[in-house]
């Protein structure tokens, strides 16, 4: 294709695919992020050109020249999300179009070619139809897919490439956090920022994370699950943690999430909560939240439950908050109500065992 939005991907199965019995050995207990289905889908762009060579084939590694651009400058964007095997034996995906959209907005950031929304969603189709024996049947399992795009051009200097490949590859996963549902610990970043007015807080690149690596390190040698980021200019308000957006419940059922301001990732979940909550009949605010805010109400209990949410975890509760000058609770550390009845409707939605009356479902 060059112009139009829909691609025709050829179809090269793997000659070698990993034998059934040990697909089911595998996904006894897959983990996160550590085993891969048999197929990948590779899709080229050239300046001039377009897209084009949009294939389904084995997955294997990508063979790259030493100066290709993406290894000097970063030009890396991705996105994730889950497909999921339904009761009937159906295959669901949660809002692909949300995740193609949002490619397309860290495409435009980081002075890339857009890939079209319907070659996105097409792509995704295609690695599920071919590796659907993948995805777990368990009711916490389901196949994360990682599209990403790179500059592949061989050049040095500093500019946009003119080269560049979209790939998509899957992987079976079982929970994100180990524990399943169970409340995590955070830490408050003291000395680390993720993201600044003007940066690419709000693109998803690899670069923000390698950048958040240091902070999350940090977070794990204090024992926690997670790091909380504030913001970059007045180090007070809170952002959001390294890969996941953040909610606070009140006591009068108010539910608050930090603006997107640009320095914070549009979560496709925490936009999905923002419509699920207020369908509940919850107030809803997109308002900053300070830290000594976030301290006091939970010391007063006006603050009743917080939660981190995002694709890998969908929602998941924060029961202890830590920081360099001490450490609280919140809700007692316990699970709150209105987390675990806003995650059981998302999760029954996602899955197909709710109705959806918001057609978020494909
Ligand atoms: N913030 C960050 C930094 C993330 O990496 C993610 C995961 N994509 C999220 C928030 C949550 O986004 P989503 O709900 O779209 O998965």
């Amino acid at each position: 294709m060059s112009g139009g939005d829909k691609l025709d991907f050829e179809i090269r199965p793997n000659p070698a695919p990993v034998s059934a019995a040990d697909r089911a050995a595998l996904l006894t207990n897959p983990g996160f992020g550590r085993i891969f289905t048999d197929h990948m889908v590779t899709i080229r762009y050239a300046d001039g050109k377009g897209w084009y060579d949009a294939r389904v084939e084995a997955r294997a590694p990508i063979p790259m020249d030493p100066a290709a651009a993406v290894l000097h400058y970063a030009q890396e964007i991705f996105e994730g999300l889950k497909a999921y095997r339904t009761a009937d034996g159906g295959v669901t995906l949660f809002r692909p179009e949300a995740n193609a959209a949002r490619f397309v907005a860290s495409a435009q950031r980081m002075a890339m070619p857009a890939l079209p929304p319907q070659a996105f969603v097409d792509s995704l189709r295609r690695i599920i139809e071919i590796d659907r024996e993948w995805i777990p049947t368990d009711t916490d399992g389901s196949l994360y897919l990682r599209p990403f795009m790179f500059a592949s051009e061989v050049f040095l200097g500093v500019r946009p490439a003119n080269e560049y490949l979209y790939t998509v590859i899957a992987s079976p996963v079982g929970a994100y956090f180990s524990g399943g549902v169970k409340p995590v610990t955070v830490w408050v970043s003291p000395d680390y920022t993720r993201a600044a007015p003007g940066g690419t807080g709000a693109a998803k690149c690899g670069g923000n994370y390698a950048a958040s690596l240091v902070a999350q390190a940090e977070a794990i040698e204090h024992g926690c699950d997670q790091v909380v980021f504030l913001d970059a200019v007045e180090r007070r308000f809170v952002d959001e943690l390294g890969g996941m957006n953040v909610f606070f419940v009140y006591d009068d059922g108010t539910l608050v999430t930090p603006p997107l301001t640009g320095t914070i990732l549009p979560g496709i979940t925490r936009e999905s909560v923002l419509t699920l909550a207020a369908a509940a009949g919850h107030r809803v605010e997109e308002r900053p939240v300070s830290f000594a805010e976030w301290q006091a109400d939970a010391a007063s209990g006006r603050l009743r439950e917080v939660f981190a949410c995002g694709t890998a975890a969908v929602i998941t509760p924060i029961g202890e908050v830590k920081f360099p000058d001490g450490e609280f609770l919140v809700g007692g550390g316990e699970p709150g109500a209105v987390t675990m009845a806003l995650r059981q409707r998302l999760v029954d939605i996602q899955r197909g065992d709710a109705p959806d009356p918001y057609g978020w479902v494909t």
